[in-house]
Order: C-alpha cells, then sequence, then structure tokens
C-alpha cells in the first residue's frame, strides 16, 4: 500500500500530505465513499460541517475497523456558527456527528470579513485546542489579510490555511507568506475540480513522458511543492490513481511548467466576499 508522507505542522502534530476530500459526495454516499477510500490506502478525510456528510464519514470510521489515531480527521465551522459561543456549539455537533470524542483539525470555513467576527471566533478554536477537542486548529480561505489580523489580534498561528490552489491557480504569494509563518498549505480543488485543466496539452506530454496520468502529474506536482491534498473522487479506481503518486518524480523544468499554467482565475468564490 502507498506510503504517504507525513508533514509536521507548528504545533507538531503530523498530518498525512495526502487525503480524501468529500465535498459534494451525497450524505448517503459517504459511508461507502470513506470506506472505499480507507481501502485505497488513505488515512486523512477532509469534511466540513457545510458538507452535510459528517455522520457518514462518523460511520466509515467506526466500522473500519482502524484505531481512532490511524485516521486524521478535519472539519471545518459552517459560515452561520461564526461567534464564540456558536463555535463552541458546532464543533461539539461536529464531534456527536462524527461520532468521536476530538477531531484532528478544525478549520475556520471561511473568514466572512464583512461580517468581522473571525478574530472573535478563533479565540474559540483557541479553546477547543487547549481542551484537546481538536488536536489542531486552522483556517481555510484566508488571505494575507486576514492572517495579519489574527497574527496582530491573538497569539496562536493557524497550523493550516486551507486555499484554493491548482495549476491555474498556483497562489505562489500565499504560499511564500505560510512558508515565512510556519502556515501548512492546504490546497482545496487540487486537480481543478477535474474540469479542463486535466485537458491541457502540456499536461498530457508530461503523463505521457511519465507514464502516469494527467490527475497524477497535477497531484505529484502538489507533493513536490510541499502542498496537503485530498482529491475527491466517488470513483475506487481513480481513488486509488490519484493516491498513486509516490513513484516518480518530476524534474526541476517540468515542476516549472506545471507552475507555468496558472492564469490567475479562482473557479470558487473570492474570500473577502462569500458567505
Ligand atoms: P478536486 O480538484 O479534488 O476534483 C474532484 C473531481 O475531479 C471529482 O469530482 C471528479 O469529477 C474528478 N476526478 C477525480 N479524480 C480524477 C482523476 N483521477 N481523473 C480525472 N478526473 C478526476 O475538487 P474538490 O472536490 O472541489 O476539492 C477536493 C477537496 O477539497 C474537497 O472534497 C473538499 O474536501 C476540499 N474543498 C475545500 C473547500 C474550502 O472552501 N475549504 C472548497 C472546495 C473543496
Amino acid at each position: 500500500m502507498t506510503q504517504v508522507p507525513n508533514i509536521r505542522l507548528n504545533n507538531g502534530v503530523e498530518i498525512p500530505q495526502f487525503g480524501f476530500g468529500v465535498f459534494q459526495v451525497p450524505p448517503e454516499e459517504t459511508e461507502q465513499a470513506v470506506r472505499d477510500a480507507f481501502d485505497a490506502g488513505y488515512r486523512h478525510i477532509d469534511t466540513a460541517q457545510m458538507y452535510q456528510n459528517e455522520e457518514g464519514v462518523g460511520r466509515a470510521l467506526a466500522e473500519s475497523g482502524l484505531a481512532r489515531d490511524e485516521v486524521f480527521l478535519t472539519t471545518k465551522l459552517n459560515n452561520d456558527n461564526h461567534g464564540h459561543d456558536a463555535a463552541l456549539r458546532a464543533l461539539d455537533g461536529s464531534l456527536t456527528k462524527l461520532g468521536v470524542d476530538h477531531v484532528d483539525l478544525f478549520l475556520i470555513h471561511w473568514p466572512r470579513p464583512k461580517d468581522g467576527r473571525y478574530v472573535e471566533t478563533w479565540r474559540a478554536l483557541e479553546k477547543i485546542a487547549a481542551e484537546g477537542n481538536s488536536r489542531s486548529i486552522g483556517v481555510s480561505n484566508f488571505t494575507v489579510e486576514h492572517l495579519e489580523r489574527l497574527a496582530a489580534e491573538t497569539g496562536t498561528v493557524p497550523a493550516v490555511n486551507q486555499i484554493e490552489l491548482h495549476p491555474r491557480f498556483p497562489q505562489d504569494e500565499l504560499r511564500r507568506y505560510h512558508a515565512d509563518h510556519g502556515i501548512a498549505t492546504e490546497a482545496w480543488s487540487p486537480i481543478g475540480q477535474g474540469g479542463d485543466l486535466l485537458q491541457d496539452p502540456t499536461l498530457a506530454t508530461l503523463a505521457e513522458r511519465y507514464g502516469k496520468s494527467p490527475a497524477q502529474v497535477v497531484l505529484r506536482w502538489h507533493v513536490q511543492l510541499g502542498n496537503i491534498v485530498f482529491p475527491k473522487s466517488s470513483r475506487p479506481e481513480r481513488m486509488r490513481e490519484n493516491i498513486d503518486v509516490f513513484d516518480f518524480e518530476l524534474s526541476d523544468d517540468d515542476m516549472q511548467a506545471v507552475s507555468g499554467l496558472g492564469t490567475g482565475t479562482r473557479m470558487g468564490p473570492d474570500p473577502d466576499e462569500f458567505g
């Protein structure tokens, strides 16, 4: 089975660099999808209150026979649960749905800067970490400006920032900021949601050169950049394909070629506006 490396977060917690994301997996299909992912060797699951499928993740975990500490579990605070007390309650709800007494990573899903409460919410996450209800805490869809405000007003640097990141939108500036501040980069929609990115002729050439698929070339590019990824698929053969990226290495030139596909355009929403 594939050996996935761990990345050490800024509080010493180790996270598998490669996981399985369950965005848009329907609740009734989630248990089976996560079971299939476990069978394919995944030990890191990325869910969210917004995805409404935490119960399915919890059932798959309970029935897997895997020990709790063999699986790294992330969930995220829903946009309508910002605020100190609401965030504490929301995490309790997630733990109940997941059937666990702690998660490994709890994220603020979106900053909602116009609402202006992400600092207050972050203080709740600091409490959650202090009480051991999440082994680490982080954010998602934060820009440099949001991260700077957290740094100025609170005492804990997020362990991760989970952001839209793929070859069309490589986020060089934010990745540099993360590296300079000890924040791990998690890349969402790492293969561009399986859209036209994977039809790109440059990726087709590289895929042929390495005897891999375009998706594997892109996922390997993330791994070599040090990004944490959790591509989604409902198909077991693609789950196996996606995680099978630890037996080849892209040359420096080929890394540059993939990075050169950037268009500067997001697929997803603008973090200053969404939610
Ligand atoms: P993704 O880039 O992982 O693409 C998934 C889609 O690509 C699949 O639905 C399938 O259609 C296709 N696909 C999968 N494997 C393939 C293969 N080998 N070849 C060809 N096509 C393939 O997109 P995603 O699901 O949006 O992102 C992954 C995870 O990131 C999510 O499941 C979720 O956990 C997380 N995420 C987080 C946020 C956030 O705001 N924090 C937003 C979006 C996604």
